[in-house]
């Protein structure tokens, strides 16, 4: 059996190493390290693949959270309600820019941000929303979208794990996750669906004007050569993580695919086995690109099979293992434990198995073969 791996971004190098290598010589024999052509010309395939008219590539996702609210007019104090059960640099950017991080509880069956709890969290100090389309499937946008316009709130969807993944509206019409709201952000770190070869992200949106505005802000806050409109970052992404981009971008859908057969393979194999939640898919199959393929251990024991993971070499996570308003940095003492049924469930009983492009057959059969003889045994 190949080694397990958690991700296995060597497999996927092999199958493009000629095509990145050529670029990676050619980005270093040009010396066009910051924002030459590769970086444009990704910035329209894009644009094209995910149909937004504008894409800004930034330095991570992190910043693309940060850059993307910085170019709303937002004011410290405002309030932005985001998801109690996520990873914390989406609550950790909001805080940073001195606005209030309002967290919800979380969907029991999506693990994605509940609209019923954001209708009631929503105050007159409220002026966002961020949902997040959690291990890679899209959260509810239609209800989301709706309540942002009856309160008149700006939408910044967290794309970073859900990158081709698609949303179905009511309305007939299908969009890309991170281009429905006003503005999205998402990672090209390593391990996400679409990874680059060290730290990326970028910013989408429809709205010209915010579009102008994050370009700007990108960049010091210049939209002139050494005039600074207003207070910026210095937020790139370079020219050698755009080439890989490139390499990757027109396999994506392809990349997706794999990691949804390897998701149906698991499912298929832990049909019928007490004390496991298998991910459940809520809208049509391709709302969920299986950023994570994350369990639920209903049965109690899921850090007794974690430890069983480990002495037997299988690779696993706990996203996540802490909610988000348990934090230090982020308690505030307007939470009440009541308020987060959900989260505070979540975060003892999830799992995530190794997901990643390169999984076989006998792998996923090897991993779930062992969590099943531990649970029966
Ligand atoms: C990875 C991730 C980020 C941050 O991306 P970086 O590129 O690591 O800064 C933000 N939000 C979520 C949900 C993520 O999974």
């Amino acid at each position: 059996m190949k080694d397990l791996q958690m991700v296995d971004l060597k497999g996927q190098y092999a199958e493009i190493k000629d095509e990145v290598d050529a670029s990676f010589k050619e980005v270093i024999e040009s010396a066009a390290f910051i924002n030459g052509p590769q970086v444009q010309k990704f910035q329209k395939e894009l644009e094209e693949n995910l149909g937004v008219k504008h894409v800004i590539p930034c330095g991570n996702g992190t910043d693309a959270l940060q850059i993307a609210m910085m170019g709303l007019d937002l004011k410290p104090g405002d309030e932005v309600i985001t998801a109690d059960f996520t990873f914390a640099a989406t609550v950790e950017v909001i805080a940073l820019l001195q606005l209030t991080p309002v967290l919800v509880d979380v969907k029991p069956d999506t693990f994605n941000i509940d609209p019923e709890a954001i209708k009631k969290a929503i105050t007159p100090k409220t002026k966002a929303i961020v949902p997040v389309h959690l291990f890679g499937q899209s959260a509810d946008m239609d209800e989301i979208m709706e309540i942002a316009k009856e309160n008149n709130l700006y939408v910044i969807e967290d794309n970073a794990q859900a990158i081709g993944g698609n949303f179905h509206s009511e309305d007939g019409k299908s969009y890309k996750t991170g281009v429905i709201g006003d503005v999205g952000a998402t990672s090209f770190f390593p391990s996400k669906n679409l990874g680059c070869y060290g730290d990326g992200g970028a910013i989408f949106t429809n709205d010209d004007k915010l579009a102008h505005t994050i370009r700007g802000v990108v960049n010091h806050g210049m939209y002139e050569r050494y005039h600074h409109d207003v207070v910026g970052v210095n937020s790139r992404l370079d020219s050698l993580q755009a080439a890989v981009l490139r390499a990757k971008l027109p396999r994506l859908d392809k990349y997706n695919d794999a990691r949804k057969a390897a998701a149906e393979k698991y499912n298929a194999a832990f049909t019928g086995q007490e004390g496991i939640v298998t991910p459940v898919i809520t809208g049509k199959p391709d709302t969920h690109v299986f950023h994570q393929y994350t369990l639920k251990i209903t049965n109690g024991k899921r850090d007794a099979l974690a430890k069983h993971l480990q002495e037997k070499g299988i690779p696993f996570g706990i996203y996540y293992p802490i909610p988000l308003h348990s934090q230090k940095a982020y308690a505030d003492e307007r939470y009440d434990e009541a308020d987060f049924p959900v989260t505070n469930q979540l975060v003892k009983e999830v799992l995530s198995l190794p997901m990643h492009t390169e999984l076989d057959d006998e792998q996923i059969n090897y991993i779930a073969k062992t969590i099943k003889d531990f649970l029966n045994q």
